[in-house]
């Protein structure tokens, strides 16, 4: 069973702004969780919201989006929000494909852009 209160944050270089941005405005909501984020994503969140208990992975073109998975494939991520900047050429493709099959096999919500993960926390 996936620990539902836990959450992973993963950005793409031009998405960090967003994600921090996002992260700000929400942080009771986020204040409830405990977070698992990539190296620099992780560490770009911090910087505006030290109070956020959040453990940082490695970064993800060196492994953290994988790890994201191990922690999904055992139970103790039960939620993501990964968000890809589609406007590069196959951006990190295949990280994100991976953690999608992972979110499919294990079902937990996924969200992959601002506009999904707004809805997901108004349901949890
Ligand atoms: P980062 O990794 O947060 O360390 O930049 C995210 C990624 O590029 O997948």
């Amino acid at each position: 069973m996936p620990d539902r209160n836990c959450v992973a944050l993963i950005a793409h270089d031009q998405k960090k702004d967003d994600m921090v941005d996002f992260v700000r405005r929400h942080q009771d909501w986020f204040s409830r969780w405990r977070i698992i984020a990539t190296g620099t994503t992780g560490g770009r969140i911090l910087e505006t919201c030290p109070q956020l208990d959040i453990t940082r992975v490695k970064s993800g073109p060196l492994g953290g989006d994988q790890q994201i998975g191990a922690l999904i494939a055992t139970g103790e991520v039960g939620m993501l929000i990964f968000f890809v900047d589609a406007l590069t050429a196959m951006p990190h493709d295949v990280d994100v494909k991976a953690l999608m099959r992972l979110a499919s096999v294990y079902d937990i919500p996924m969200a992959l852009n601002r506009a999904t993960a707004e809805i997901m926390m108004n349901v949890n």
